[in-house]
């Protein structure tokens, strides 16, 4: 199944093929105050609709992760980075997703201030 996401404005949108299973409820020092429910998927599952110099990008601690936010909106709809293995990976907001609702997410804790 394809799904769609993106930022509020529109600058920033992406689609992504796969099964929502569960996902994480993180409380790092970024994703406690940003917020977002994250849904980790393979790079090559994942496709970009919009240029990537609309992408502001944040990075802190070891620099691994690339966080990305719309720099007109304010919202973070993705971040990308790798598996342990150095497989590529995307993080989806799916607080960003079109047509889903998270409350009926399968919610995880994820204790992000432990790694
Ligand atoms: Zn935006």
């Amino acid at each position: 199944m394809t799904h769609k996401g993106g930022c509020h404005c529109g600058k920033i949108a992406y689609e992504f093929e796969g099964e929502i299973g569960t996902v994480l409820d993180c409380n790092c020092s970024l994703c406690q105050k940003r917020g977002g429910l994250l849904h980790f998927i393979p790079e090559s599952a994942f496709t970009l609709k919009t240029p990537r110099e609309n992408l502001g990008t944040y990075k802190f601690n070891k620099h691994l992760l690339s966080h990305h936010f719309c720099p007109s909106c304010g919202v973070s709809p993705f971040t990308e980075g790798a598996d342990p293995k150095g497989n590529k990976m995307v993080c989806i907001n799916m607080r960003c997703v079109e047509d889903v609702d998270p409350r009926a997410l399968d919610v995880k804790f994820f204790n992000g201030r432990a790694v």
